[in-house]
């Protein structure tokens, strides 16, 4: 059934917590206090299928069960296959671990110099800086060391990872990801973009976070300060399906946009989920709304217990295909496969040149129409008097 939404509405508005004073339902330390965390808190609220009911057993070994209030609400509770309550509860497919499947899947450890720091591309690297998140994504790459239910104890070192940034002149871009640097702390969080700015050879730095996502409280009048103290700092969210674009999401957005952070989105492509055309149009539409530009569409990695998000390619590039030409061009992520072992983002493309040869390109265009864009140039013979000469003429005849 296609998909078929209100585009005039954005959820708003607590939810099954009305009866909380609003001075703490905006509180972001509330927000986490109040987690849910058990399938006792879980069970209280909705009825669980067996297949959760398993899946949040094992989930203390895995990866840590957390659900925001905030976040909890947009689940429908009475859809199994909610696309929301997919992503944050567990199932018992998180139990099953397949022949292709590895811990470390993009071979960060192998690419790590110091602990927390990975040096993949020439230019670039990825700093962990916290192993905690709001929520937790049962997809999660980095599920490894996030919320240390497989006893990984990351201790993410700033220290270290700084000094070797700041020893390494070929690093001009430095991405904070974790876990969710966004659950620092105000003055961890400083500290840290002080110390980068500090860095003559750091132009560029950004943020990846689901905090937006799962605790827009937090993106707070004094973070958003920070944020333009030391801007232009770049971030990108990650939202996997509309329903997550809620009223508080977009003001969460403008928040972050006035203090002149440029957003980005990155969603992963998830069975169940977002792995149909008319819900990623949904979303990538809503995601312009909210002054986003979708950046990547992931196909999900290769980690542990993820075989049931798993989509065929043919699929991802099947939903690209009918996104470019169809929507705005600014809403068309680029579609890619990180490598797996670590060789990196690699862009997966819907094919639309026919044949190239010395003479032409053919192609197709989004609705499949051919045309021919000719390589060689052949100059027609001069039957007029060049321009100049007309001109000339023209004046003589004033
Ligand atoms: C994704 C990633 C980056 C950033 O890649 P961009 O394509 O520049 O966004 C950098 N380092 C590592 C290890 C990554 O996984
Ligand atoms: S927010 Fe990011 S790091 Fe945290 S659990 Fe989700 S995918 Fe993993």
């Amino acid at each position: 059934m296609a998909y078929t939404e209100d585009r005039a509405a954005w959820f708003e508005g607590q939810g099954l917590w009305e009866h909380v004073p609003e001075s703490d339902w905006q509180n972001w330390g509330w927000q986490l206090k109040n987690r849910i965390t058990t399938l006792d808190q879980l069970e209280r609220y909705m009825v669980l299928t067996t297949e959760e009911r398993r899946g949040i057993a094992f989930a203390g070994h895995k990866l840590s069960l957390a659900i925001t209030p905030y976040f909890f609400n947009l689940i429908n509770r009475d859809d199994p296959n909610c696309p929301i309550r997919l992503q944050v509860i567990p199932r018992e497919g998180e139990s099953i671990t397949s022949a292709e499947e590895m811990l470390d899947s993009l071979g960060e450890d192998d690419h790590s110099p110091v602990p927390g720091l990975v040096h993949r591309y020439p230019d670039r690297v990825l700093f962990l800086v916290t192993d905690r998140c709001a929520s937790y994504c049962r997809y999660c790459t980095r599920s490894r060391l996030v919320s240390n239910a497989q006893d990984y104890n990351f201790h993410p070192e700033f220290e270290q990872g700084l000094r070797y940034i700041e020893s390494h002149p070929e690093v001009r871009d430095v991405l904070l990801s974790g876990g969710d640097p966004l659950l620092l702390g105000d003055k961890k969080i400083e500290h840290v973009l002080s110390r980068l700015r500090a860095i003559k050879h750091v132009e560029f730095i950004r943020i990846g976070s689901r905090i937006p996502v799962f605790l827009p409280q937090r993106i707070t009048p004094e973070l958003c300060e920070i944020f333009k103290k030391y801007g232009p700092i770049w971030m990108s969210i990650h939202v996997n399906h509309p329903r997550e674009c809620t009223a508080e999401l977009r003001a969460a957005c403008e928040r972050l946009s006035f203090a002149g952070v440029p957003l980005g989105n990155q969603s992963v492509l998830l069975r169940g989920v977002n792995d149909d055309a008319d819900v990623m149009k949904a979303l990538v539409q809503r995601l312009l709304r909210m002054r986003v530009r979708p950046y990547y569409l992931y196909q999900m990695d290769l980690i542990t217990g993820g075989s049931h998000f798993k989509v065929d390619v043919r699929k991802g590039i099947e939903i690209i295909r009918a996104l470019r030409g169809h929507t705005t061009g600014y809403a068309v992520p680029q579609y890619v496969i990180d490598a797996p072992g670590g060789g990196g983002k690699v862009p997966i493309n819907p094919d639309y040149v026919e044949r190239i040869t010395d003479d032409e390109v053919v192609f197709r265009n989004y609705e499949g129409r051919a045309f021919r864009y000719p390589l060689t140039s052949t100059p027609l013979p001069r039957v007029r008097p060049p321009l100049a000469a007309e001109a000339e003429r023209a004046r003589f005849v004033e």
